[in-house]
C-alpha cells in the first residue's frame, strides 16, 4: 500500500480529511448495520438533540506503524468500555463494544495510507463518537442516534524536543461532585474553554483543576490526568471519582509496578504536599506524558527539580518503557496491542 505523501515530521495537531469514516444510525430501538462512508459531511435537523442539550459522548485513540511494520491499536477495548460507560451516563443507546472494535479496525484499515510511518513520531489520531440526532425541544433524551469513527494523522507532540509545562491552579471548576467529569462527554470540554482561554492568557500551558467540593485536592487538567513522583521514587496519582480514567494513566501505573519495580499509590493528593514531589507529569493518549516544570498558585510557585529543560528521570522511564511498548521495541501486557493489519 502507497502511503500519502504527507511531510510527517511536520504534521501539527490538526484535522485532515481522509478518504472513509464509519457511520450507524440508531432509530427505533436499535443500531442499523453500519458502514463506510466518503461522505466527512453531517447533515442534521435544525433542532437535533446534540445542538440544543448537547447530548454528545467521545473517545479518542491513536493507531500507528511498529517496528516490524504492523499498524496496531493500543487498547482499543478499553476506549470501548469508557465510551459505554459515557453514553449511560448521558442517557444515550451503547453502541455495542464489539461493534465499536470493529468500526475502528474498518476505518483504519480503509485509510491504511494516512497511518504514518515507523520512526516518524506521527500517529493516526482515531475519533469515535456518538451525538442525539433527532428534534429534541422539551428537555429529553433524543431518540435517534448517530454514532461515527473519523481517523486524521497528527504530528509528533514533543516537536523539536520536550518543553516542560507550565500551569496554574484555576479558579474554575472542571467538575461536580456527583457530576460527569468522569465521562468524555464534549460538555466537559465546552466549559472549559474560558479556563484554558483565560490560562494562556496569563501565560500558563494548562489549568490545574482542584475538587470543587473543598478545593483542597488536585484533580486533573481539562484533558489529562496527573502523575508523580515522590522523592522516594514512589509514583502517585490522584483517586478521584470526578476525573476522566486516562487509560494512558491506568497503563503507565501497570508499567511503573510491573515493568520498573516501583510503588504505586492511587490516593487523594493534596495541593499542599505538591511540592514535596520531585517529578510530576500529564498524562493522555496525545502526548502519553508531558512534564510539568512549574505550578502556579496565585502567586506561590512551585518547581520541581527536574527543571524546565527536560522530563525528570522517572517520567522520563514511564514514558520510554510505555512508548517502547507502543511501538512494540518492548514486550505488551497481553490484549494490549491490538493488530489491524
Ligand atoms: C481523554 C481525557 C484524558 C486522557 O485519557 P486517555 O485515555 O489517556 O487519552 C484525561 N482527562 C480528560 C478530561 C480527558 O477527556
Amino acid at each position: 500500500m502507497e502511503k500519502k505523501q504527507i511531510d510527517w515530521e511536520n504534521l501539527g495537531f490538526g484535522y485532515v480529511q481522509t478518504e472513509q469514516r464509519y457511520v450507524s444510525n440508531y432509530k427505533d430501538g436499535k443500531w442499523d448495520e453500519g458502514g463506510l462512508t466518503e461522505d466527512a459531511g453531517v447533515v442534521l435537523n435544525e433542532c437535533a438533540g446534540v445542538l440544543q442539550y448537547a447530548q454528545t459522548v467521545f473517545e479518542g485513540m491513536k493507531a500507528y506503524t511498529t517496528e516490524d511494520g504492523k499498524i496496531v491499536v493500543f487498547r482499543p477495548d478499553l476506549n470501548a468500555a469508557r465510551m459505554a460507560d459515557s453514553a449511560r451516563r448521558l442517557e444515550m443507546p451503547v453502541f455495542p463494544e464489539e461493534r465499536f472494535l470493529e468500526a475502528v479496525k474498518e476505518v483504519v484499515k480503509a485509510n491504511a495510507a494516512y497511518v504514518p510511518p515507523y520512526g516518524s513520531g506521527a500517529t493516526l489520531y482515531i475519533r469515535p463518537y456518538m451525538f442525539g440526532s433527532n428534534p429534541v425541544i422539551g428537555v429529553k433524551p433524543a431518540d435517534e442516534y448517530q454514532f461515527r469513527v473519523f481517523v486524521t494523522p497528527v504530528g509528533p507532540y514533543f516537536k523539536g524536543g520536550v518543553k516542560p509545562l507550565t500551569l496554574c491552579v484555576s479558579d474554575f471548576d472542571r467538575a461536580a461532585p456527583h457530576g460527569t467529569g468522569h465521562i468524555k462527554a464534549g460538555l466537559n470540554y465546552a466549559m472549559s474553554l474560558h479556563a484554558i482561554v483565560t490560562a494562556h492568557a496569563n501565560g500558563y500551558d494548562e489549568n490545574m483543576y482542584l475538587d470543587s467540593a473543598t478545593r483542597t485536592k488536585v484533580e486533573e487538567t481539562g484533558g489529562a490526568n496527573f502523575i508523580f513522583v515522590t522523592k522516594d521514587n514512589k509514583v502517585v496519582t490522584p483517586h478521584s471519582d470526578t476525573i476522566l480514567p486516562s487509560i494512558t494513566r491506568r497503563s503507565l501505573l501497570y508499567v511503573a509496578e510491573h515493568y520498573l519495580g516501583l510503588e504505586v499509590e492511587e490516593r487523594d493528593v493534596y495541593l499542599d504536599e505538591v511540592k514535596e514531589f520531585a517529578e510530576c507529569g500529564l498524562c493522555g493518549t496525545a502526548a502519553v506524558i508531558s512534564p510539568v516544570g512549574k505550578i502556579v498558585d496565585h502567586g506561590k510557585e512551585i518547581c520541581f527539580p527536574s527543571g524546565m529543560e527536560k522530563m525528570g528521570p522517572t517520567i522520563q522511564k514511564l514514558y520510554d518503557t510505555l512508548t517502547g511498548i507502543q511501538m512494540g521495541q518492548i514486550e505488551a501486557p497481553k490484549g494490549w496491542i491490538q493488530v489491524i493489519e
